[in-house]
């Protein structure tokens, strides 16, 4: 089964900044890369068009997601960008729910669901980011958490592509990770609610986000139930970011 490892540029970079970090990427990477793995980098929306063109004229294999959505197809909604706009663009994926969304600007799992359904409708590939706070974790409640934001999105849906992405929130941007154990068992217990939530009971593919690095990603990438990462920090380094993903590749 094929990987996926996103990179998520969050505010950073302008276009040429962006087309620069592309190319390094590329340059950066095994060569039989693509068997194995998908690459998929969130730039931001300003460069989502500078990007494609260069993949698509230098026949690169990296695809690009936007790391967000509108939860409205079109209208009256200043400022948004909607899922058919970016299905214009060739985008195949989008991150959703990222818990920066979810802390900073107020995103619950109704908005979520809303956003779900936009980018099901045109065909894009959600990548649904899920994961407990630091109190949360700490009182027990990572599970029903996770729970919740599963059956809130995804309940009797039928779904034909989707990702999610398990990110604890106290392990974003801090250098403290849970266990490769602990995040194989959550991933675990993700797809199986996954599975009984959904109406065709869809088995996902599991990512892990949370201060992954080329130090440790050996170690989250050898778990069965572990099928890729989101990588925030680590992904504005091209060597550093190309490194991870070569080290996904040699796992046996
Ligand atoms: C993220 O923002 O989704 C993320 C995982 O960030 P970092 O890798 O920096 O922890």
């Amino acid at each position: 089964m094929k990987k996926i490892i996103v990179g998520n540029w969050k505010l950073n970079l302008d276009h040429l900044q962006g087309i620069q970090l592309l190319q390094k990427i590329n340059y950066s990477l095994d060569k039989d890369i693509e068997e194995k793995i998908d690459i998929v980098l969130a730039p931001s929306h300003t460069s989502l068009r500078s990007l494609q063109t260069v993949i698509s004229t230098d026949n690169l294999k990296i695809k690009i997601s936007s790391q967000d959505v509108s939860s409205q197809n079109d209208g009256a909604f200043t400022g948004e960008v909607s899922a058919f706009q970016l299905k214009k663009l060739n985008i195949d994926y989008s991150i959703i729910g990222h818990s920066e969304r979810r802390s900073l600007f107020n995103e619950n799992n109704k908005i979520v669901e809303e956003k779900f359904r936009c980018l099901e409708s045109n065909n894009i590939m959600q990548v649904l980011c899920i994961g407990e706070s630091l109190e949360e974790m700490e009182s027990g409640k990572t599970l029903d958490v996770l729970n919740e934001q599963i059956a809130s999105v995804l309940k009797n849906k039928t779904l034909k592509k989707a990702l999610i992405a398990y990110e604890p929130i106290w392990a974003i941007g801090t250098g403290k990770t849970p266990t490769p154990i602990q995040v194989n068992q959550i991933n675990q217990y993700i797809k199986d609610v996954v599975q009984s939530t959904t109406a065709n009971n869809y088995l996902p593919k599991v990512l892990y986000g949370g201060s992954v690095n080329s130090e440790n990603a050996a170690a989250f990438f050898s778990c069965e139930n572990i099928d890729g990462a989101l990588v925030g920090g680590a992904s504005l380094d091209g060597k550093h970011f190309a490194e991870i993903v070569n080290e996904f590749n040699r796992i046996k």
